[in-house]
């Protein structure tokens, strides 16, 4: 183990014990070895769309597992509570949520570890996830519109883990000496990469870009990923005197967590 203990933590989840070392220890600056900059977008149909026009398909591990998990709390509601059986049953469901939990941890680890190996700058948009999650059912005075539609949509970004997808890929950045920029997020998916025009009717479909001024059609996520990307790069030019540029620079971590 490197450096010098700081802490150290027991925990049960899913019935095994785990126990978290914090150390803490110098590290040098690292030198980014990719130099290329990539733009991602992300959202329900694609977890993950790169400027590049690859893209990364969405886990929905929980929905996945939802009708298993249903059918297994069903069950275990016809078992006597306490009884043998019951606490089976209740194992059976204890596992399923650990497994579901541990295949978005692998898969969003996975994801934003590729990411950060191959590239030296990454812009994303900057949704702040949490507040579109809260949004849906609105207050007693404002109750929300939509709000089946938005609820189905929240639990789809609570599913994916963008949060977390986002918090991994800036501390991987920070690992491997990159860095990772948020740019704000109006337009980019109404943006024509090609000539600049702003418009609604750019977006033909949720998948089809075409451009009413010029004719540009792409992919609407890698139209998307692409304005972010450039958005990125233009507040990096001018960067110290813009306040819009909320850079998630960070300086390498001095305390390593495994
Ligand atoms: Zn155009």
């Amino acid at each position: 183990m490197l450096g010098e203990v700081r802490n150290v933590t027991v925990s049960q989840s899913g019935g095994k014990w785990f126990a978290s070392i914090q150390t803490q220890r110098e590290v040098d600056v690292p030198l980014p070895t990719a130099t290329s900059a990539i733009g991602v977008d992300v959202g329900i149909a694609r977890f993950a769309t790169l400027s590049d026009g690859s893209h990364i398909a969405p886990l929905n591990s929980f929905k996945k597992h939802e009708k298993r998990l249903a059918r297994y709390q069903r069950r275990m509601a016809r078992k006597k509570k306490f009884s043998r059986n019951w606490k089976k049953a209740k194992a059976r469901v204890q596992k399923l949520h650990t497994d579901i939990a541990n295949a978005r941890k692998d898969f969003l680890h996975k994801a934003s570890a590729t990411i950060s190996k191959n590239h030296a700058l990454v812009c994303i948009e900057d949704l702040q996830v949490l507040n579109m999650s809260k949004s849906a059912r609105g207050t007693i005075e404002a109750p929300g519109k939509n709000v089946r539609a938005k609820a189905a949509l929240n639990k789809a970004i609570l599913d994916q883990g963008w949060g977390e997808f986002r918090r991994q890929l800036e501390y991987k950045m920070a690992w491997s000496g990159g860095m990772l920029l948020a740019v704000p997020a109006h337009n980019t998916s109404r943006t024509c990469p090609c000539c600049a025009h702003v418009a609604k009717e750019n977006r033909k479909t949720q998948a089809r870009f075409a451009c009413v001024s010029c004719g540009y059609k792409n992919h609407a996520d890698i139209v998307g990923a692409i304005n972010i990307l450039e958005r990125g790069q233009r507040l990096l030019a001018c960067a110290d005197s813009s306040p819009e540029v909320r850079a998630s620079w960070q300086e390498p971590a001095e305390a390593t967590t495994w």
